[in-house]
């Protein structure tokens, strides 16, 4: 795996596949890393094996606390729980799988609520990925996670993942209203604060464009698997059955969010929920 570590301000950046931190003996998520013996603390931002995964050995190698934001420590101590849930909590056969609900499971040491974070070190609850993703400020240095997707995410995956769209949109309002001089997203190139400021306006627009699409194409009701397979149409999504239901999510995060801004309504017809405009 390839890795280039770089420093900002008094912070190390090991950049590979997943970007991590390492301030102050606290390591924020995990990668296949050498770390010092003395680990005080692994600082996860949420649930995802690419961010956990490793989380587990160095636990058994340093007594590192692991910590973790309540609200995701369940899926870090029983990744399961992830695969059940996409799948309306039935058992998906394993190709439906993503590789990223999957991974070790760690026990959770400490929530990010209740750890008593000390000088230029702290949290910034982030959610809309996850429920629980958090971000973590060390000296200037904000560790957003998954929480912002730059121009490089959205030319690669049309549909990225969010649970819940309107929390995704004021984690991004708290990122650009948070003082710090870089923004080191877990996927993608470090920003400084002026960049992020575009990159939030374009994962902005973004999101406004598939609300914009899924209101155009509700003109005429549609059930929740023609909507979904209008959407991943117009899109032109690959088809992979892994890939299938993160997109299932994401597209039932977007209406979800237009349902709680009443921009949308929606009734159980002939067996199916149908979907429409609210007018
Ligand atoms: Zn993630």
């Amino acid at each position: 795996m390839r890795q280039k570590v770089i420093e900002l301000n008094d912070v190390k950046c090991i950049l590979g596949k997943t970007n991590v931190g390492l301030y102050e003996n606290h390591l924020i998520d995990t990668a296949v890393i050498d770390v010092p013996l003395d680990l005080k603390a692994i600082l996860i931002t949420h649930g995802h094996a690419d961010h956990f995964a490793w989380a587990s050995t160095l636990q058994k190698r340093t007594r590192a606390l692991v910590v973790a934001p309540k609200e995701d420590a369940f899926l870090i101590e029983l990744p399961e729980v992830n695969v059940r849930g996409m799948f309306n909590w039935a058992r998906p056969p394993v190709e439906m799988t993503t590789r990223f609900f999957l991974g070790e499971p760690c026990r959770v040491d400490r929530y990010t609520e209740e750890y008593p974070f000390e000088g230029t070190i702290a949290p910034l609850p982030l959610p809309g990925h996850t429920m629980g993703h958090t971000g973590y400020l060390c000296d200037g240095v904000l560790f957003a996670g998954d929480a912002l997707y730059s121009k490089a995410v959205w030319e690669r995956h049309k549909l990225p993942y969010s649970i819940d769209v309107e929390l995704t949109r004021r984690s991004l309002d708290a990122i650009e209203n948070t003082a710090f001089d870089w923004l080191v997203p877990s996927h993608g190139a470090v920003m400084s604060k002026d960049e992020s400021v575009g990159q939030i306006a374009l994962h902005l627009e973004h999101l406004a464009q598939i609300d914009d699409m899924i209101l155009r194409l509700l003109k005429n009701p549609l059930s929740t698997e023609e909507l979904i397979y209008a959407v991943l149409k117009e899109l032109n999504v690959q088809d992979n059955l892994a890939q299938y239901w993160l997109s299932v999510t994401t597209i039932k995060g977007h209406l979800s969010g237009l349902a709680s801004t009443y921009k949308v309504a929606y009734d159980i017809m002939d067996h199916r929920v149908c979907w429409k405009l609210n007018e």
